[in-house]
């Protein structure tokens, strides 16, 4: 079955004509899957001929709400979304004073092997589609009545082991007949994948770029972060520089607080030193304690920020939403695969 949602509008024009049909359909079946139609039976400005045509080839994907939790001190929410293959993913959507946010997954599990992530606990089981990532925003905002200005690719998942199908999607939910979310209006997290970070830099997108740093030196790095033994974090500050003069671009750095492995005075002075007056931002975020990992959070957070600050380098403290209902990185989806194992 050809899955229909995940196409661009281009390509979908090419589609039709291979049926035969004229270019506009193109468009008018584009316009209605971005309003989040479930099925062909839907679309009443096509022939009953046709819909049960592409009834027959194509399928839409519709996640269906496997959980839902709401936060009573900040009105985030999260969703744990079932997929028509029986895999869960989460979507967390967050009020800020500019607008509403989505936080997407770009895969189901995660490869990369951090040590304080719960999204990579059980390895990763695959990626998922443009049309997957697309029905993350789209039916957020219709089952909370919210409008989304704003993603940011930092669920579960690494956006750059799965690129190709990310820029798709990217090219789906800025598209002027689709959601038409300003890339602006989008950042993308990655944990240092050099190779997709310069083929973001050569297309030149003016997303955000975010770059889970959580050390500044090889040795701690590599402890917590095993893509650190490919992409040597010299190089990952070398590809950063090398981002910014491409695009101009400030890029957002993440660094996770934990207790006394990447929280000392040398690492924010060794941050400084290897940024190098680079117009940039960290972001301290204080350490979600996961069940799994050994790690503890850090109290030494605003120490180090003023440290940062001292060396010339712009940190904040990230405000923690949703503290709550497990709104952090693979924790429902880990609740919800427990519970499921503990049951069988
Ligand atoms: N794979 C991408 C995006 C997903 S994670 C990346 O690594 O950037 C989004 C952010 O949450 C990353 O910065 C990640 O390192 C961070 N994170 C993961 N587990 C965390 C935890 N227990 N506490 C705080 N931040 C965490």
């Amino acid at each position: 079955m050809v899955d229909i949602k995940s196409m661009t509008l281009e390509e979908m024009g090419v589609f039709f004509r291979e049926l035969s049909e004229p270019a506009f359909r193109a468009k008018q079946v584009f316009t209605w899957l971005h309003r989040g139609a479930r099925s062909f039976d839907e679309m009443s400005n096509l022939s009953k001929a046709l819909r049960s045509k592409l009834a027959e080839t194509c399928r839409i994907t519709v996640p269906t709400v496997a959980r839902k939790q709401s936060s009573r001190l900040d009105g985030t929410i999260k969703y744990l979304w079932e997929l028509q293959d029986g895999n869960c993913i989460e979507t967390v959507l967050m009020q800020y004073h500019h607008g509403n946010t989505v936080c997407i997954s770009s895969q189901v599990g995660c490869r990369m092997g951090c040590a304080f992530c719960a999204s990579t606990v059980a390895g990763r089981v695959r990626d998922l589609t443009p049309a997957e990532m697309l029905d993350q925003v789209l039916f957020t905002q219709l089952d909370s009545g919210r409008e989304i200005s704003n993603i940011v690719l930092m669920g579960i998942g690494e956006p750059l082991d799965n690129r190709d199908n990310v820029l798709k999607f990217l090219e789906l939910v800025n598209h002027p007949d689709g959601l038409n979310i300003g890339m602006r209006h989008i950042s993308l997290s990655t944990c240092g994948v050099i190779p997709g970070i310069e083929y973001l830099a050569q297309r030149h997108l003016q997303l955000t770029l975010s770059v889970s740093l959580h050390a500044p030196d090889s040795e701690t790095r590599s402890r917590i972060m095993p893509v650190n033994r490919k992409y040597d974090v010299e190089e990952l500050f070398a590809a950063c520089h090398r981002y910014f003069e491409v695009t101009g671009r400030r890029i957002s750095f993440e660094y996770a607080m934990i207790d006394g492995v990447n929280d000392h005075d040398w690492q924010a002075d060794l941050i400084a030193k290897k940024l190098n007056g680079m117009p940039g931002h960290v972001n301290l975020i204080p350490l979600n304690d996961v069940v799994e990992s050994p790690f503890k959070p850090s109290r030494r957070i605003a120490a180090f920020q003023k440290r940062l600050e001292s060396r010339g380098v712009t940190a904040t403290v990230r405000r923690s939403l949703g503290g709550d209902i497990d709104a952090s990185c693979g924790q429902l989806r880990r609740k919800a695969m427990e519970e499921k194992e503990g049951k069988s």
